[in-house]
This record gives C-alpha cells, structure tokens and sequence, in this order.
C-alpha cells in the first residue's frame, strides 16, 4: 500500500483502532477486564492526571479496549476522536453536559426514540435543559425555534419509529448559521448507510445496542467528535469547552486538544465525573459485531426491502413506510443520504386496526415480540399496546404509533423464511 492509500469502509471496519497487543501478540483485541493501570513512576502519573500525557489510569476514564472501540468508530464515522460509554442514552447525556447550562435550550425534532423523548422531556428538563421540539420533514421548524439561550440541534438519520430520512445537510446549515453544533443521532443507520459528518453535522452519536453490536447482546453508547465546530468562535456560549478548567490547571479544553477537544471534555469531565463507563467486555462485544458491520447492513437492507415490497402488495396491508420503496415521501432523501440501502426498521399499518396488531405480533414464529432493534434476529413490535399504551389515540398517531401501527426491525435471516413467517401469521388476523 502507497502512504496515500486510503484503506475502504469494510477494511477499516475489520483493523481501525485495532492492533496485535505489543506484549503478548494476541490478534483479536483483548478484554483488559481490569480497573486500573500502574504507573510507571511519580512524574508519569502527575503527568497523566494532569491531561499533559495520554495513558490508562482507571477504567471509569479510559480503558485500552475500549479505546479500540472508539478509534474504530472514529474511523468509520470520518470524525477525529470519539468516546465509549454505558449506553446510547449515556451518550447523549454525556453531550448535552458538555454543551448546555441550566436554563440553556437545544431544539430537538420530533421524530426521535422513544426513550429519548422522554430522556429530553423529563430528566433533562430536571437539568435545566429545555427541549424546544421541531420537525424533521420541516428545516424551516428549526430556523424559527433559534433563541439567544439555543446551545444544539439534535435529529436522528433515519428517524424513529417510521425509518424515514432527515435531510441532515438542510438542518445543518440551520445550526450554521445558528453557530451551533448539530448533532446526529446515526443508530438505526450506521455509518455504513449514512456518514452524518460529510453532510453537516459536528457530533455523532450511537446506540451501539442496535447495529453496531449488532447480535442484540451488549448495551453500549458512543460519541464522535466530527472536529468541524470551532468552539473559539462562541467563547462565551461554551464555557465548557473555551474556559479554564479549574480541576486540570487552567487548562483551556479547545486551545489544548484543538479539532478534537469535544471528545477529550465528554471524556475528562462527563465521563470523569457521572461515570457511565462502558465494560471492557460489551467493547469487545461491540468491536466483533462491527467487522461484520458491511456485510449485516447490505443484507439487512436488502431484506426489509423485499418484505417492504411484500407488504406493500397485501390485502390486509393499509400502507408502508419505508424509504427503499419508490413513491416512499424519504425516497428521494434516500438516494441522496442513504443510496446503499434505507437499513432494517420500518412501520406498516394493517387494515385491521388495533386487534390485528395484536394478532399478529402473537402468530408469527421467526420474528421475536420484542423492544429492541439491530439484532440478527427478526423484530416485531405493535407500538400501541406496548411501547405507546400509555399515550392517548391523538398522541399515539402523532408519534407515529396508532392502533394499526406495526414495526419491524428485518432481520439477517434466509428473505423467503422472513416472508413466511408474516404470511402464515398474516393469514390468521
Ligand atoms: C436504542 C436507541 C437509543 C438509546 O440507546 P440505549 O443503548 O438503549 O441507551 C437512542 N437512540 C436510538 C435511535 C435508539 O434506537
């Protein structure tokens, strides 16, 4: 390879941020299941503590399997650093922190999951942090909700429940102009499908639950820093990042780390000090679930497309919301964003109503009843007597779940068998 190769996604799935371990020559990153590291002497933890040298003190703060998953995750996103931690909401707390003091706002579309609505709307206005909600079929929404207090924008790629597309670079130049970051909730695509940071946006978060892990095993979160906010710009709007920190010596974050001080303060203080650590182990997990990343995303695309054109031609079948299909309100946003396939997750709605909903989830056989997606496994889940039963008939339909909503999360398995099985149980409601 000449010095400017640039190795491809599925190469840099398979080796970034990883390297044989220099002791003992094992291949396969190892688990480093331990808390803490020694140091080599006085100077060198002084220098550690003191953000003057990089190095493993204590696994709350870094750990070197973890440090795989993120030069990974960099690497496939495009950005300069990212962060690992507990979860994927960890990782929009962890953002948030860093970015907004109380009585800040951030505007958030409001086609997003579930749990981050209510993450947004309960715990984080206990924070005061005040959610200002927009729409995501609309950029214009999020001009007219800028104030003097607007601190971020927040969207999902390919937005909750229904999978349609955002039109990432319409709101970026929304947050532009706004001089905030955008950040980009990249779960449900991946990088593989969509790279958030070539259209706009400046921070990427994930739920590696879903598809990065990949076999719906391990809980994790990351954060990526797209290097491209110029934190010097608003001096006095993220004192996080452009004040002296008094707890590293007056160091100022954004003068110190430069393209990649977004990464180091969700780190050195968010991390530090709420603590949501990701486990060695789940890292690993993850690590082994993203080089296999491509080759999921290519066949999990390319199934729920054909069970989206299957539904799409059944009786029983009102209507399907899926941004592979032509004629679909993102398709166009598809090609554009999206052009290796519009991923796995995808709402239909029977003809039915409720009681067919609930039909169906209790016939089919492959597909698993579940709240989760991103698993090799096939998921299914009626919205209004689960994950909305809560809400009222006029709320459900405005999140995207009323009575005769289904969502699928299609899975990796044989396409005929996957078809099957919502044939046989199509057949019974
Ligand atoms: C699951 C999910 C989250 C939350 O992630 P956890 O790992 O469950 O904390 C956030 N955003 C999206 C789009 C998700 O699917």
């Amino acid at each position: 390879m000449t010095a400017e190769h640039v190795p491809g996604f599925a190469t840099l799935a398979i080796h970034a941020g990883a390297e044989p371990d220099p002791t003992t020559k094992a291949r396969a990153t190892p688990i480093y299941q331990t808390t803490s590291f020694v140091f080599d002497d006085v100077d060198h933890a002084a220098s550690l503590f003191g953000l003057q040298a990089f190095g493993n003190i204590y696994t709350r703060i870094g750990n070197p399997t973890n440090a795989v998953l993120e030069g990974r995750i960099a690497a496939l996103e495009g950005g300069t650093a990212a962060l690992a931690v507990a979860s994927g909401h960890a990782a929009q707390a962890l953002v948030f922190h860093a970015l907004l003091q109380p009585g800040d706002e951030f505007i958030a579309a409001r086609q997003l999951y579930g749990g981050s609505i209510n993450q947004f709307n309960h715990a984080f206005k206990s924070f005061g942090w005040n959610v200002v909600w927009a729409d995501a079929a609309d950029p214009g929404s999020f001009e007219r909700a800028v104030t003097a207090k607007t601190k971020a924008i927040f969207i999902e790629s390919f937005a909750n429940p229904g999978g349609s597309v955002t039109d990432i670079a319409a709101i970026a130049a929304v947050a532009k102009k706004a001089g905030v970051p955008l950040i980009v909730d990249n779960t449900l695509a991946t990088p593989y499908l969509v790279r958030p940071f070539e259209h706009g946006a400046d921070i990427v978060v994930h739920s590696a639950t879903k598809f990065l892990g990949g076999h719906g095993n391990s809980i994790g979160g990351l954060i990526v820093d797209g290097g491209t906010f110029d934190w010097s710009a608003h001096k006095e709007r993220f004192p996080v990042l452009t004040a002296p920190r008094p707890e590293y010596q007056g160091i100022v974050l954004h003068e110190t780390f430069g393209n990649f001080a977004f990464a180091i303060a969700v780190r050195v203080l968010g991390l530090r000090d709420l603590g949501p650590a990701l486990s060695p182990f789940n890292a690993f997990l993850i690590i082994t679930g993203i080089e296999t990343l491509p080759l999921r995303m290519q066949r999990h695309s390319e199934n729920a497309l054909a069970v989206a054109e299957y539904l799409a031609g059944h009786d029983k079948v009102s209507w399907v919301s899926y941004a592979g299909l032509p004629g679909d309100a993102s398709h166009e946003r598809a090609q554009k964003y999206a052009p290796k396939g519009a991923g796995a997750v995808f709402t239909f709605g029977l003809k039915g109503g409720y009681d067919a909903g609930v039909a169906l989830v209790s016939k089919v056989k492959l597909f698993s009843h579940l709240a989760n997606v991103g698993d090799t496994r096939s998921l299914i889940i009626h919205p209004a007597s689960t994950t909305h039963r809560q809400l009222s008939d006029t709320q459900k339909s405005s999140a995207g779940a009323g009575p005769e909503v289904v969502r699928l999360s299609v899975g990796i398995e044989e396409k005929a068998d996957i078809i099957a099985d919502l044939e046989q149980a199509l057949a019974q409601v």
